[in-house]
């Protein structure tokens, strides 16, 4: 597939998410996906990100691919957020699979199973339930254990522990997950057939909490208590180091792309509301509404410069695409604060769609890497970029 094919997946999408948009109203109110949802976003070929080119797919590497993806799920965020969301798992868990260059010198064995996943992921959803209750976000604080299967199989292992934040969790087909293996360094990734157990406990997967979030509230991101629970050991913590850079620049400018999305929807609420207003607005909300503005219009400069940084120098602009995250994240939860003010009280009633994208907008400051590990990250680098 080449650059026309990702222009065709994302023109199918804006119809759906014209379509989503203008069930706002309903949509804010679930606690729960709509599977109908994701047949339409199948249909549409978003499947697709998770395959190469080279097979039928849309991944090009990070540089040819990064804008059409993050457009890809900025457009379905102004139809849906949590949908939105969700589906962006997909591609971002999919790039520890796709980093075709970085792991061409890897064993023989991890390859082709590398090429199971990608066939699966033609037509079957990925998600993450990675994050664990006390690590903060930090994949190497994992304390799930993994132990191995006694059927021989070298990748058949099963885990134990408790994970939360589970997003698409009973939508997804396959997520990856985190474990440690007695004896290894660092945890090791794996990947559970999830879609059907049940949540029960009665194969090893007890539904622990279910998702109660204030924002991006019907994205399913449940807790769970993990037993012995089937798992298939794919990327070991050697092979991680190599493939994580990659997910960092992808999954962070994912991520603030749905939360770009959020703040397309919001001013152009906004905008729509002060129609015949701006003029008579007192002094403090001319000021709050020029305030608003900059930060999206800052916002929008980081993005795209993140995303200039990455079609430039690719796997390099690691650095570039976790400032965008935390500015992006910063900004717009002030400007949306701000944009509130200005639309007045009636903003802050549950009917107005307005409340409720103040809330999904602050998910991407907790989505991985969260602020705090996400500034110590930022800490630690190389800041010579200014
Ligand atoms: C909307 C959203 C979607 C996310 N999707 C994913 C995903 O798909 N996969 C993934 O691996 N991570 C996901 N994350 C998690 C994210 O990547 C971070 O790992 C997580 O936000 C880290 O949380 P923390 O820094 O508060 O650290 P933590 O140390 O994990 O602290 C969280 C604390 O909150 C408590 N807690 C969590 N949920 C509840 C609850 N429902 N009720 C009461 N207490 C609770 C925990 O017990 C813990 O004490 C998502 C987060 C958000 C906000």
């Amino acid at each position: 597939m080449n650059r026309e094919n990702s222009q065709s997946v994302i023109k199918n999408l804006q119809a759906i998410s014209a379509t989503f948009a203008k069930d706002t109203a309903e949509r804010q109110t679930r606690r729960e996906l709509d599977p109908a949802d994701f047949e339409q976003l199948a249909e549409a070929g978003f499947l697709l990100t998770g395959v190469p080119a080279e097979q039928g797919g849309l991944w090009r590497g990070i540089a040819e691919s990064v804008r059409d993806y993050t457009t890809m799920v900025r457009t379905l965020a102004h139809g849906d957020p949590c949908v939105a969301l969700v589906a962006t798992m997909h591609p971002a868990v999919m790039v520890y699979f796709l980093g075709c260059e970085q792991v061409n010198d890897a064993p023989q064995a991890w390859l082709a199973q590398r090429q199971s996943v990608i066939e699966l992921a033609r037509n079957h959803w990925w998600g993450t339930v990675t994050s664990e209750p006390g690590s903060g976000g930090d994949m190497l604080k994992t304390k799930t254990a993994a132990k191995k299967s006694a059927d021989g199989i070298d990748t058949s292992y099963t885990i134990s522990g408790n994970k939360h934040f589970g997003s698409g969790s009973g939508h997804a087909d396959y997520m990856i997950t985190t474990a440690r293996r007695k004896g290894a360094e660092g945890p090791d990734l794996f990947y559970l057939k999830i879609k059907d157990e049940p949540w029960d406990g009665s194969t090893g997967c007890t539904l622990a909490s279910a998702w109660d979030g204030i924002g991006m509230t019907a994205t399913q991101s449940h807790a769970f208590r993990f037993e012995n629970f089937p798992a298939t050991k794919t990327i070991t913590s050697e092979l991680l180091g190599k493939v994580s850079p990659i997910t960092a620049v992808i999954g962070n400018l994912l991520f603030a792309a749905v939360a770009m999305g959020i703040a397309d929807n919001a001013l152009s609420f906004a905008k729509d509301k002060l129609k015949g207003k701006l003029q008579n607005m007192r002094a403090y909300e001319r000021i709050e509404w020029n305030r608003c503005r900059n930060e999206i219009w800052l916002a929008q400069q980081a993005f795209e410069g993140a995303v200039r940084a990455a079609e430039a120098s690719g796997v390099s602009a690691g650095q570039a695409a976790i400032r965008c995250k935390i500015t992006v994240s910063e900004l717009l939860e002030s400007a949306l604060t701000k944009m509130s003010i200005v639309v007045g009280g009636a903003s802050f009633a549950k009917g107005m769609p307005l409340a409720q994208w103040n809330q999904d907008v602050r998910a991407l400051g907790f989505l991985r890497p969260p602020l705090p590990f996400a500034h110590d990250l930022i800490f630690d680098m190389d800041t010579d970029d200014i």
